[in-house]
Formats: structure tokens, sequence, C-alpha cells
């Protein structure tokens, strides 16, 4: 039997996959572009200013060590290329080649069950990886990508930048996280993101905390002034702090003063980075579960006295994850005998017995066969006669 697979809807999970590495590309293209740029742009000027000098008066000392340092430009940017290419670029180039031929597998019609199987099997150990690097099991997420052999298929690296910036945000310094911002800046400004000013901001209270209020003033006129067309309200607030100090218990400047603020940050950065890499902001792998759990969820999963052994949804631990998730639609309730586990309907009616309990026909029959007629309930131990049995009419 043929799988039938909704590519469409497999894609729809899979685009931070093919995402993450295209971002950290970009941003080694960006990088060498800068490089470039700068170092030949001060060639181009020193070329001139010989051109100029040359019509004057000719020294030729000057001449020779002008030239010196442009070739000495040109062979720091090609040792910088050159680096930044192993360092970076061509691994990127080998990680996208690869998970885009990860992905080809689901969308060529030539993939047999038997390779669906295994690709599922692999984006599985993808799913549970990732799940172990956002909950901080590091070592974990090492073991199994490198036994499973999808090491390029996994955001380890990401995840290792997220941990450091978060790290230093814990300990209370901005300056991993603005460092980020700079090397996104563009990125950041298109989803229309504040993490940047949040932490200026957060600099800057910093320096009020410590009484600095000359170097607040300085640090204002820097790196907070440039928002005022989109924060000046903020900015105006924040000013007030040079009057207030920390030990403040005025409401506005005493929660500025906060250090809660800092795991708002955390918040405020993991959002963007996620963003930024079109990462959902909780596990691939609880979406699934979320997606398959919604289609078994009843109310009765969560009644002690109709929980069932065989229903995912019923399992405590399981059954916490699908709290938040609808309850699944049943146009027709299908009845299962309790038995045999086989759906009753016209062709396995459901009998019931005097004492109210029912069971298939099947399972009735078979147990009427085997006993002179009789049958024996399972749940209560009343016996009766086949023929006592009543037919069950659902409507
Ligand atoms: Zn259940």
């Amino acid at each position: 039997m043929a799988f039938t697979k909704n590519v469409e809807g497999m894609m729809l999970l899979e685009q931070p996959f093919a995402r993450v590495p295209y971002e950290n590309y970009r941003k080694v293209f960006r990088t060498q572009q800068k490089n470039i740029e700068k170092e030949i742009g001060a060639i181009q000027t020193a070329a001139s200013d010989l051109a100029k000098n040359a019509q004057g008066s000719l020294n030729p000392q000057g001449t020779l060590k002008s030239i010196d340092g442009m070739i000495g430009r040109v062979e720091s940017l090609k040792r910088k290329l050159s680096d930044l290419e192993q360092s970076a670029g061509r691994p990127t180039q080998d990680v996208m080649r690869e998970r885009y031929q990860h992905l080809a597998v689901i969308e060529s019609p030539t993939t047999s069950d038997a390779e669906y199987s295994q690709w599922a099997e692999k984006r599985l150990d993808r799913w549970i990886v990732d799940w172990a690097l956002r909950t901080g099991k590091e070592k974990t997420a090492r073991i199994i990508a490198q036994q499973k052999d999808i090491e390029t298929l996994v955001d380890i690296d990401l995840f290792m930048d997220i941990h450091r910036v978060e790290h230093a945000l814990a300990h209370q310094s901005c300056t991993e996280a603005l460092a980020w911002c700079s090397e996104n800046k563009t990125a950041l400004r298109k989803i229309k993101s504040t993490l940047e000013f949040e932490l200026r901001l957060q600099e800057y209270i910093e320096l009020c905390r410590a009484r600095r209020k000359e170097d607040a003033i300085a640090y204002t006129k820097k790196h907070l002034v440039t928002w005022q067309e989109t924060h000046l309200a903020q900015i105006r607030q924040a000013l007030g702090l040079l009057a207030f100090p920390p030990a403040t218990t005025c409401g506005p400047y005493k929660r500025l003063y906060d250090p809660s603020r800092w795991d708002v940050l955390v918040q405020s950065f993991r959002t963007a980075i996620y963003t930024l890499n079109t990462l959902p902001s909780e596990p691939l792998l609880n979406l699934s579960m979320y997606a398959g759990l919604s289609a078994l969820k009843l109310p009765a999963c969560y009644d002690e006295h109709m929980k069932s052994v065989d229903c995912p949804v019923c399992d405590p631990a399981l059954g916490q994850l699908a709290k938040e998730v609808p309850a699944s639609h049943h146009v027709n309730s299908s009845i299962v005998c309790s038995i045999t586990g086989k759906i009753m309907d016209e062709d396995n009616m459901p009998m019931a017995l005097p004492n109210g309990y029912v069971y298939s026909k099947e399972a009735l029959q078979e147990m009427a066969a085997k006993n002179d007629g009789q049958v024996t309930c399972p749940r209560t131990g009343y016996t009766c006669d086949f023929s006592d049995l009543r037919k069950v009419f659902i409507s």
C-alpha cells in the first residue's frame, strides 16, 4: 500500500530547516562584502592621492611606502576572505546542499515507502535534537546528532550562539547581544524589532544605577537620541532616572530599575533570533505532537473514570501537552467492543445483556458457541442465554 504524503503540510514545518543555513550564509556574504568595500575604498583613496602627488613633487620614498601600504591591504584582505571561507563559508554551502537533498526525498515521486520511513525517522531524530537544544540539554543534543550522523541537519551552532548571548545577558552584559544586533541590523529593521533600543536603554539604566550621571547623559546623546522618532516617550521617562536613585519608590522609575528587566531582554533576544531564522517559538517536536494529539483528544481523556490505556492523550504526560490543543471533532463516534477491540457497526451489531452491558455480536456469538448458548459478561460475571440479548441501535 502506498503512502499518501501531505508534502505541502510537511514542508510547512521544514521552513526553518532550510532557512537557518541560508541566514548564516547571508551573514558570511555580508561580512565578506563589508571587508572588500572597506579595503578597496582605502586603496582607491591611496591611489588617487598618489596620482595627484605625482603631478607635483615626486618623492620616490613616499611613493614606495604608499604602494607597499596598498599591497599590504590587498594581502590582508585576501587572508581575511580565505579565513572566512574556510571557517564558515564552505561548511555552510555543504550544509545547505545536504539539507536540500534531505528535503528532496519527500518531494520525489519515486521515493518508496521504506525510504519514506527512513526519512521520517531521521526527521524525528532532528526534532529531538531541536528539543534538546532549546531546553538546555546541549550534551544530549550533540550525542544524538553524532550517533545518528545528522550533524549537518541540526542547528547546534545557532543554538550555541543563542546560549552565548543569553548567558551574557543573564550576567547583565549587553555587549554580545548588541554585537549580534549590529550584525543583523537590516534584518531586524525589517521585522521592526526594538531589541536594540531595549538593550541601549538597559545600558543607560545601569549607568544611572551606578549614579554615573555624566556618562548617562553622554550615552543618551550617542545611543538613545537616534530612536526619538519611535521611542520619544520612553526616552523622556528614562531621563527621569537622572533624578531618581535606584532605591526610589516611585512606580515608573522603580520599574525601570527592576532587575527582572534582564529576563525580559533574554526573552526579546530569543524572539528576535527565532523570528530571523523562521524558527517557531516552541520545539518542532511539540508542534507535531500537538497535531497528532488534537486528532485524538476527547473530553473523556481528562475524566479519571473514563481514561483508556490505549489512548495517548489519556497518558498523564502527553495529556499535559494536549491541554492547550482543541479536542477532536467526531461527527460520528465509533464504538469499540471491549472484548475483541473491533468497531461495532451494522455488520457487527452492538448487543446489550439484560444487565445493561454492551458487547459486539461477533464476540458474544463466539462465546455462546463455546458455552452451549450461554454468554457471560466479563465485567460483572453475569450469565444469560444468547436469546436474552437485545440489539442496540445507535441514533
Ligand atoms: Zn483519551
